[in-house]
């Protein structure tokens, strides 16, 4: 088990840094963001393959 728990409580978005309120943090994989879309905006960029980059043989 290695639960890595933040030594302080968040206070701004893992993805645009905007500034928490309390209470209406959105908790995903154990980052925090201001909203939904933040969260989905930082999946969608996370779930991207890191390795097989094809580029096209010109
Ligand atoms: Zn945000």
């Amino acid at each position: 088990m290695e639960e890595a728990k933040p030594a302080t409580k968040p206070t701004n978005c893992a993805k645009c840094n905007k500034v928490l309120k309390k209470k209406i943090w959105y908790y995903r994989n154990g980052k925090y963001f201001c909203n939904k879309t933040c969260w989905r905006a930082s999946v969608v960029k996370a779930e991207k393959p890191a390795a097989g980059e094809a580029k096209p043989a010109a």
